[in-house]
C-alpha cells in the first residue's frame, strides 16, 4: 500500500470538468511505481488517454510541460509544489502528502534535543500538512518553535536548492522532518548550525554534523584539484527551473579574464557520460541543479565538477571559511 495520498478524485474531477482528452502524468522516481495504476484509474473513470512521462524527474524545476505541449490538454505533475516559472500548458500539481506515522519518532527525538530549547523546523512538500502538528508536539514538550517563510517556498518548506525559508532565523538547532539526508545536509551546509534529521521512513534520528563534515572534506579535495584546471566546461541545463545561462556567461567571462579557456555546454540531464567527449576540458562548473556536484560527487571521479561558489574559492574570490551552498533563487528561474 502507498504511503502517499495521490488525490485521484481531485484529478478525475478536473479532467471531467475541462473535458480533457489527453492527459500527461509526471512522477518523481520514487512514485513512478504507481504510474500505471493511476493511469489505469484515470482512463477507466474519464475515458481520456494517458501519456506517462518516462524521463527522470527530481523536482518542479523539471516539469515536462514543453515536451508534452501539443500532445496533452492537461499535465498532472505529482509530489512537488509549483515553482515561480511559467508553464507552457495547463499543469496541475498534486502535492502527494505522506501518510507516514510520525508520533513515535517525534517522541524519540526529544532525547537528542534535550539540550536545545529553541528549534527551527523545516520539511518538504510531503509533510507540510503536518507542520502544525510537529509544532504543537514540540511546544507541548517545552520547546520554542520557529518556522520561517519566504516568497520562494511554502512556510517551513525547503527545497534541495532553496533554503530561503530558513534564512536569518534565530534558533539553536535546525530540525528537519522527512526522508533521507539530502535536505538536512543542505540545511547544515547552508546554516553551519546544528542540524537534526528525523526520518520517519527509516525510523532514524541523526545529527547531520559528521556526515556534513565528510562531504565538506570531499568538497575541499575537489576545490584543490580544480586549482590546476585551465580549460573549463560550464554546464547549463535546458530544464526551465534549472536554466541559468546568464550566470554561465558571467562565469565564462570571469574565467577568460583570469586567462583560462571556457566553453558553455547546454544539456538536459547531466550525467558522467555526457562529459566524456570533451577530452581536452579539465574541469566543469555546474550551473544546473546545485546538488549534482555535491550529492553525485562519487559519480564524477575523473575531473572536478564544482559549483559556482566553489569556483569562487578556486579563483580566490571567496574564502574557504565562507563556503556556501549554491541556490537557485526566484529571479534566476526567470532569467533568459
Ligand atoms: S534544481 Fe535540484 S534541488 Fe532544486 S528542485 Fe530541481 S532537482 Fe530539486
Amino acid at each position: 500500500m502507498s504511503l502517499y495520498n495521490m488525490d485521484l478524485e481531485k484529478v478525475i474531477h478536473k479532467i471531467k470538468a475541462i473535458k480533457a482528452q489527453n492527459i500527461g502524468l509526471q512522477f518523481p522516481e520514487g512514485l513512478k511505481i504507481q504510474a500505471t495504476s493511476i493511469g489505469r484509474s484515470i482512463e477507466k473513470e474519464t475515458g481520456a488517454n494517458v501519456i506517462i512521462s518516462g524521463d527522470p524527474c527530481f523536482g518542479a524545476c523539471d516539469v515536462s510541460d514543453s515536451k508534452m505541449k501539443g500532445i496533452v490538454d492537461l499535465l498532472i505533475h505529482y509530489a512537488h509544489t509549483p515553482l515561480p516559472i511559467k508553464y507552457d500548458i495547463p499543469t496541475m500539481f498534486i502535492e502527494s502528502y505522506s501518510d507516514v506515522k510520525v508520533e513515535e519518532i517525534l517522541k524519540s527525538s526529544l532525547e537528542i534535543l534535550k539540550n536545545y530549547s529553541k528549534i527551527v523546523l523545516a520539511t518538504t512538500t510531503q509533510h507540510l500538512h503536518l507542520l502544525d502538528e510537529f509544532k504543537d508536539f514540540f511546544e507541548d514538550n517545552g520547546k520554542e518553535i520557529v518556522i520561517g517563510s519566504s516568497k520562494n517556498t511554502r512556510k517551513g518548506q525547503v527545497l534541495g536548492c532553496n533554503f530561503s525559508s530558513i534564512k536569518n532565523l534565530d534558533g539553536e538547532v535546525y530540525v528537519f522532518i522527512g526522508s533521507g539526508n539530502f535536505h538536512p545536509l543542505g540545511i547544515h551546509l547552508f546554516t553551519h548550525a546544528p542540524t537534526i534529521a528525523i526520518d520517519p521512513y527509516s525510523n532514524t534520528i541523526n545529527d547531520i554534523g559528521d556526515f556534513a563534515d565528510r562531504i565538506l572534506r570531499i568538497r575541499f579535495g575537489k576545490i584543490a584539484i580544480a586549482q590546476e584546471v585551465k580549460k573549463w566546461g560550464i554546464l547549463v541545463s535546458s530544464k526551465e527551473g534549472q536554466y541559468r545561462m546568464n550566470l554561465a556567461k558571467d562565469i565564462k567571462n570571469t574565467l577568460n579574464d583570469a586567462g583560462m579557456e571556457a566553453f558553455i555546454i547546454l544539456v538536459d540531464n547531466i550525467t558522467p557520460d555526457i562529459l566524456m567527449p570533451y577530452l581536452d576540458l579539465e574541469g566543469f562548473v555546474v550551473t544546473a541543479c546545485p546538488r549534482i556536484a555535491i550529492d553525485d560527487s562519487n559519480m564524477y571521479e575523473g575531473k572536478p565538477l564544482i559549483t559556482p561558489q566553489e569556483l569562487e574559492i578556486v579563483l580566490k574570490k571567496r574564502k574557504w571559511e565562507d563556503y556556501q551552498l549554491d541556490e537557485i533563487l526566484f529571479h534566476q528561474r526567470y532569467e533568459q
